[in-house]
Formats: structure tokens, C-alpha cells, sequence
């Protein structure tokens, strides 16, 4: 047994160079680069799950496949900082359902992340859920097809904890294999959005995730919440509905990165309100509170692109019901919240990759990043409701989808 397991090991080390030992070649004629360039004519090799040389026409890789993606854009494989991959409704078509058993919950999982990668997302960050670990381990070991996942496995809620129990909490987090922490410092927008951590709290909880370097993403929405988030020494502020512009020039001064959404969240909530109308806060009071915050949250966009410096990442908290329509959001942020479409791009590309740490692995289309390409079937630059037809799908060099492409070689 003990040889055979060494065989195995072997074989598991050799095997995605096997798969990769022929260069791929993706003719292209509008990229958009990740880093705010759009640039035209070029040939995207791609070798080993890496990208390995990005030239102009004449350039390339001369033998393996050629993939011809002229007339699309192509752009590196979107970055969505806010998901909930786990959130499905269960067979009764319900946010919560008491009798699902344990295999339904994880098949639809996998369907969530099937579906989000198809709509172009090759990495996302969820925050968060204990269930998250087997799924991202089985995606990351190229088990099941999905956007490469990092989590926060479950989140800090409590405020009944001591700063030292909580010091402790994050310190067996990172032991349990999160790979960020996420803190609710301010009760949900359905319930006014009030700080529920303490000061101290939060300076324990992004002091201690600092030490043991890891990030931490801290829901706020009031005010003070976003304010005693940010001066504890936090990462990035999520939602911040009620963000003032004090708010956002102190996360500007401080590097704190701002996940806001502009709509899909709420749009979703709507659409499938009677799903999960009667769920905790999921109630009439609650929903009232989520139909004000619409206004408010498009503002909270329109003024965050406006700070100078604000580093505003693309994030959708995408629930049950949004999985896969994750690019809804940039049509918010762009047609309702007025971003400039490029910037949109960048935010959930280079932008995105550097506030999870990956800056020189993922988000761009350059020598040495991982190979996560998509192309849209219109240009996003022109029209932003480009980005809802993805017909192109490579992740770590690996083609998922590919409805509009013709390709030759061998
Ligand atoms: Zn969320």
C-alpha cells in the first residue's frame, strides 16, 4: 500500500503538466488588459496553466492549438470579493429548507459555483461558511469544476466574546485553513445597520488576524461601525450603505479597501422575495429596509468612484438566487451608480486581485499570471450589458466554456 501511495502522489504531481505540454494560442482583437489598458491585435500564449507571452501579431507559440477569439473582447476572468456559495434554496424553493439533507445542499454548491464560473468569475471569495472548506479544497485539487474560492470559513458574529477569547477564535481559524477573516461590526440593512462590535473587539480581531497575517472584511454599514472598523486596523469595509464622505476619504487615507453593491443584492431579494419572506429578518420590516437602502446604495457607489484614491473592489454578495448573474452588478455600478466602465473592469480584475493578496497571480493579462481568460461576445467599453454574454471560459489554462470560437492545430 505504502508504495502504491507513492506512485499515486507521483502521478498526481506529473499530471496537469501532462495535460499542458502543448502551448495554447488565443488570437485576439480587443483585450482588455486587467490594469486599465484596452489594447488590440495581440496573441495570448498560454503553457503550464500560465500566460507566456503576449505579443503582437506576428508573435505566438507556433505549435498546439490556436484559438481564434477576434470580434470578442477578452479580458482577464473576473474577481468577485463577496459571495456566498452555499446559499441555495433548498427542493421546496426555499432560502431555508428543514428537510434537505446534507448531499442536496452540497450538489447544489457545486451548482452555484458551476454556474458563477461560466458567467466568467475564476475566482471569488466567500464570507462565509464552515461548508466552504470541501468545496474550495475540491475545486483548488481540480476535483470539481469553479472559481478558485478562498474563505472565511465561518464568521465573527458574537459580540459576547472577550478581546483575548476572540484573539484566540482567529488564531484557530487560520489553524482551521481560512484564508481571510470576516467580521459583522453592524447589525444586517434589514435591521438599521447599527454597530454591534465593540472598539475593543475589532481592534482584537483585525490586530490579532494582522499578526497571524490574514486579512479581515468587516460588514458596516452605519457610520461609526465603518469608522471603528477602520481605525482598528481592518482590511476592507463591506456594503457601507450608510457611508459618509468623511467614511470614504478616512478608508482612502488608511488603504482600507470599500466593497459596496450597487444592486444585484438587492434586485435579488426582491425578485425572489416570497422565497425567503418569514426566514429571521427576511420580513416585511426587513424588506422595507432593503426597498430605502436602493437609493442610497447606488449614492454610496456614485461618491466612493468619486474619492480620490478609494480603492472600491467588485463584490456582489451574491445569496440564493444570484449565483451566476454576478455581472448584473457592473451594469448597476455603471448604468445606475455612473462608474466609468474600465474602472468597473479593473475593480474586479487587478483591483480585486490586490486587495485578496494575489496581485501577481491573477487579474491581468501578463507574462506570468495564471492563465484566467474570458471573452464577451460586445465590448463593455461601448455597452456595459456585454458583460451578460460570456462565450469564453479559461481558468489556470484550462478552457471551461467555449461557444463562439473556432480553433485549429492539435
Ligand atoms: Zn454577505
Amino acid at each position: 500500500m505504502k508504495a502504491m501511495g507513492v506512485a499515486l502522489a507521483a502521478l498526481a504531481v506529473a499530471l496537469p503538466v501532462a495535460a499542458q505540454e502543448k502551448p495554447v494560442v488565443l488570437r485576439v482583437s480587443t483585450m482588455l488588459d486587467g490594469r486599465g489598458h484596452a489594447v488590440k491585435d495581440q496573441r495570448i500564449t498560454v503553457e503550464g496553466g500560465k500566460i507566456t507571452a503576449v505579443e503582437g501579431k506576428a508573435g505566438g507559440a507556433t505549435s498546439g492549438a490556436v484559438y481564434d477569439l477576434r470580434g470578442l473582447t477578452v479580458l482577464p476572468g473576473w474577481i468577485d470579493g463577496h459571495v456566498h456559495p452555499t446559499y441555495h434554496f433548498g427542493p421546496d424553493g426555499r432560502a431555508e429548507d428543514k428537510t434537505e439533507t446534507p448531499q442536496q445542499a452540497a450538489y447544489a454548491a457545486a451548482a452555484n459555483v458551476w454556474i458563477t464560473l461560466l458567467a466568467g468569475f475564476t475566482t471569488i471569495q466567500s464570507v462565509g461558511s464552515p461548508d466552504d472548506k470541501p468545496l474550495r479544497d475540491a475545486i483548488n485539487s481540480g476535483a470539481l469544476p469553479g472559481p478558485r474560492i478562498l474563505t472565511s470559513l465561518e464568521p465573527f458574529f458574537s459580540t459576547k466574546p472577550t478581546p483575548e477569547e476572540l484573539r484566540a477564535a482567529v488564531r484557530q481559524r487560520k489553524a482551521d485553513g481560512a484564508d481571510l477573516i470576516k467580521i459583522f461590526a453592524s447589525k444586517s440593512i434589514r435591521e438599521g445597520g447599527g454597530q454591534t462590535m465593540s472598539d475593543e473587539q475589532l481592534a482584537a480581531l483585525c490586530g490579532e488576524a494582522k499578526v497571524q497575517g490574514l486579512r479581515t472584511l468587516v460588514h458596516a454599514h452605519s457610520s461609526q461601525s465603518i469608522q471603528a472598523a477602520v481605525r482598528a486596523g481592518c482590511s476592507q469595509i463591506e456594503h457601507g450603505v450608510f457611508a459618509t464622505d468623511e467614511d470614504l476619504r478616512l478608508m482612502a487615507e488608511r488603504g482600507v479597501y470599500f466593497d459596496p453593491q450597487a444592486g444585484l443584492v438587492f434586485h435579488n431579494y426582491f425578485d425572489n422575495k416570497a422565497r425567503f419572506l418569514g426566514i429571521g429578518n427576511y420580513n416585511e420590516e426587513g424588506f422595507a429596509a432593503m426597498e430605502k437602502a436602493v437609493p442610497l446604495a447606488i449614492d454610496v457607489v456614485r461618491r466612493a468612484w468619486r474619492t480620490p484614491n478609494l480603492k472600491m473592489v467588485f463584490g456582489t454578495d451574491a445569496v440564493a438566487g444570484a449565483h451566476g448573474h454576478n455581472a448584473e452588478e457592473f451594469i448597476y455600478r455603471v448604468r445606475d451608480a455612473g462608474q466609468g466602465a474600465m474602472d468597473a473592469m479593473v475593480s474586479a480584475n487587478s483591483l480585486g486581485a490586490q486587495a485578496m493578496g494575489l496581485g501577481d497571480r491573477i487579474g491581468a493579462i501578463a507574462v506570468g499570471m495564471d492563465a484566467d481568460i474570458i471573452a464577451l461576445d460586445g465590448n463593455p467599453l461601448e455597452d456595459i450589458t456585454a458583460v451578460r454574454h460570456v462565450v469564453f471560459v479559461m481558468k489556470g489554462g484550462k478552457i471551461y466554456k467555449n461557444e463562439a470560437t473556432s480553433h485549429s492545430g492539435k
